[in-house]
Formats: C-alpha cells, structure tokens, sequence
C-alpha cells in the first residue's frame, strides 16, 4: 500500500523525525488558510498524489506572497499531473501539502527498504540528494553508502555512523542525524514498510536536518496487524478495476494489453502471461484467482476482466486441484450469462473433474472456445489477437 507525502510525515511526526511545518489542503481556500496558520513566507505548494518526480512535473512550487497562495493553489489543484511515474494520462490531484520554505543548503538521500538477496534491511545515503536514485546508482555508485541491518540484531551504532560519515556530516549535524535513522528504523520495522524514501533529507542554512519530502509503502500481506494505517489509503489514488478485485480478495494487477486471462496460481499466471506474449499478444492483466477460487471468484475475476475497454479476448487457464474445473466451468457459464460477453473466450483446463467441467461448458450454449492443451490456447490467443 501507498500513502501520500502529507501522510508519511504524520508518521515522521510521531517518530520524532524533523519535518517542516505545514498542512494538507482540498481547497484554494483551506490552502490560503493553511499558509495564514504558518504565519511565513514563501509557502511551498505540493500536489499529493502517490507518485514522484512532482517536483519536474510542475506539482511543487513556491508562493512568495498571499496572492501567489491563491494563484499556486489554485493551479496545482485540479490539474492532471504527469511525472515519469504516473503515465502519460497522469494524476488528478485532489489535495495539496502547504509548507514553510526552508533555505536550503543541501539535499541528501535517505532510505530504508529490505533486501531480499541478503534478509536484512538495507539503508542507502547520499551526498547526491533531490536527483532520481535509480540514475546516481547507474552513473555514480560510489556516491551511495549502504549498510544491511540483519533485523534480528537490529541496526548498532557503527552503522548509523557509517552513515553519517558517508554523507561527511559534520559534528553538529550528525547529532540530530542519528536518532533521526534510528527512529526511521523503528518505523520501518514498527510498520512492515516495503520502503521508507526521503529524497531530499535537507540541511537549511540554519543547520537543521529535515525530511522536505517523504514516501513510505506498506508491505500489503502484514496490513492485518496494522489497522490503524488503513485509514490512510486512498482509493482515488488507485486503479479502479483493482479497488474492485481487492473487495473479493482477488490478485488482480491491470496491464496494457488486449488479452485478458484469468489463471489459479501466481506461476501459472506468470507462464500464461509469457504465453500470450509468445503469440504475438500483449495481456491486459494479471489475475490469480488462487488455488481454492470459489464460482463466485470465478465470476468476479470474469466480470472485471470484461469491464476493462481494452480487452479484445480473454484466455482462461486453471489447473484443476483444489478448485475443481467443473466448479470453475459453473463460474464461468454464470458469469457469461449475467455479463455481457462480447469478445471471444478461450478456455484451457486441465486436471479434477477436467471431463465434467467441460460438459458443462459444451452444453451451456455459450460461445466458449475451449482449447485442447495449452498450445492450441496458445493459437487460440494469437489467432484472435490477429483479427
Ligand atoms: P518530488 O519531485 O515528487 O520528489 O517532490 P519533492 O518533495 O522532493 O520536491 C521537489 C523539490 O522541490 C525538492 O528537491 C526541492 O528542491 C524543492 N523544494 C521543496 N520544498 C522546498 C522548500 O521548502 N524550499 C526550497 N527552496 N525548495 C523546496
Ligand atoms: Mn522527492
């Protein structure tokens, strides 16, 4: 799960870790409010959408007096922001982070994540703050320190040091900069985080050391334990087709294809999507229905792939184990019946009941192409790809 910058520092906030002052606006008029409240100029204005590169995008800019408030407040709101990760279609941005400007002296990097190669948490500093990370590694890898934290024994003081030193960090300054990593240690484990970024951490002319922008995602499998943050995730802020799957527990990822494919098993899934691709398709999503998929998530997973515009055909592919395939056939001759099915479906399966499953599927009437093996739902695919 993602949450927004405003979001991220309550958390900060919580923790202790310095952030500037500053409040979330909906409104030109909340925003003017917001800045009144702070009592400062300039005011920064930051459109809060869950992805990066605001900044380049036109999305953060100051306002150096009331009247630019309102004028920077009122562009930024309602604009469709396009960065290098939100697509060319953009985000519709709905709220704004109003903040104290701070003079800044530098901007550093900041983040903690785990590694999977080696199970530990990994933290990542940098001289080379407010640039995109993935291009400092590519082209300067020695400008970023890392230390692994085995999370058993947690993150020692030689570590936060290491750190400090990496980022040549004078006395005054690695004094606030050390409880600031432990705190966003103890954050990141509190949480489950799968990323906790901030890029710039800054050091202002006045030689504090402040979070100016902050990403924290959730590792979606342990939100169970941490209710109190659900509050924080905003639908506007996903895909709509994914809100829907997630109702019915569905692993549902949308794409950019045309061929829509539903599959029990996350492998399976992955071999199905390569699949279509191998036919000269692209798939239009990525669905696991899982291995005890009940008719009704059949018929869910069946419905959502169908409301999505782009798709022009769908290849379902089960392995019949725990769901049955004559379970999966009932599913799917439900959900055509109650669906407006306009575009051509093929069926491979395979395994329990495989011989009353598809029965079930001749004698329902429906035009469902059921293939023989995978190779021929292979030719099946690329065949109406083609038309
Ligand atoms: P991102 O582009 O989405 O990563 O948004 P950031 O929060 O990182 O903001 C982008 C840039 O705006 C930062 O790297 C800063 O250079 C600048 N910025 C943000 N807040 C301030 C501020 O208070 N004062 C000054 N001078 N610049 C700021
Ligand atoms: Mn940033």
């Amino acid at each position: 799960m993602k949450i927004h910058e405003y979001q991220a520092k309550e958390l900060f906030q919580k923790y202790g870790v310095p952030i500037p002052r500053g409040k979330v606006a909906l409104t030109v008029e909340e925003a003017k409010a917001a800045a009144e409240e702070l009592g400062t100029l300039p005011v920064v204005i930051k459109a809060q959408i869950h992805a990066g590169g605001r900044g380049k995008g036109g999305g953060v800019k100051l306002a150096q007096t009331a009247d630019e408030v309102t004028s920077v407040a009122d562009s930024i709101l309602g604009m469709t922001l396009v960065t290098h990760q939100t697509g060319p279609e953009g985000r519709l941005v709905r709220k704004v982070l109003v903040e104290e400007g701070l003079e800044i002296e530098k901007e550093l990097y900041l983040s903690l994540l785990p590694d999977r190669a080696t199970a530990t948490i990994v933290l990542m500093a940098s001289e080379a703050g407010g640039m995109d990370i993935e291009e400092v590694a590519a082209a300067t890898p020695e400008k970023i320190v890392k230390v692994h934290v085995n999370p058993l024994l947690g993150l020692q003081p030689f570590m936060t040091r290491k750190l400090a030193y990496g980022l040549r960090l004078e006395a005054d300054l690695v004094k606030q900069f050390i409880p600031m990593v432990n705190a966003l240690y103890r954050l990141c484990m509190d949480y489950d985080a799968s990323l906790v970024e901030i890029n710039p951490l800054v050091i202002t002319k006045d030689r504090r050391i402040l979070a100016l922008d902050a990403k924290i995602n959730f590792d979606d499998n342990a939100l169970f334990r941490h209710k109190d943050i659900l509050g924080y995730r905003d639908l506007d802020e996903e895909d709509p087709l994914e809100v829907e799957a997630s109702k019915y527990n569905l692993n549902y990822i949308k794409m950019d294809g045309n061929i829509g494919n539903m599959v029990n098993g996350a492998g399976l899934a992955m071999a199905t999507m390569d699949i279509i691709k191998l036919a000269g398709a692209e798939p239009a999503n990525f669905l696991d229905v899982g291995g005890g998929a009940s008719a009704e998530m059949v018929e869910n997973g069946f419905r959502i792939i169908l409301s999505d515009p782009n798709v022009k055909g769908v290849l379902i592919n089960i392995f019949g184990g725990i769901l049955r395939c004559d379970v999966l056939a009932q599913g799917v001759v439900e959900a055509t019946k109650k669906v407006n099915v306009k575009v051509p479906v093929v069926i491979r399966m395979e395994g329990t009941n495989v011989e009353q499953g598809r029965e079930i599927l001749y004698k329902s009437g429906l035009n469902l192409i059921v293939a023989k093996d995978l190779s021929d739902a292979a030719e099946k695919v690329a065949a109406i790809a083609k038309a």
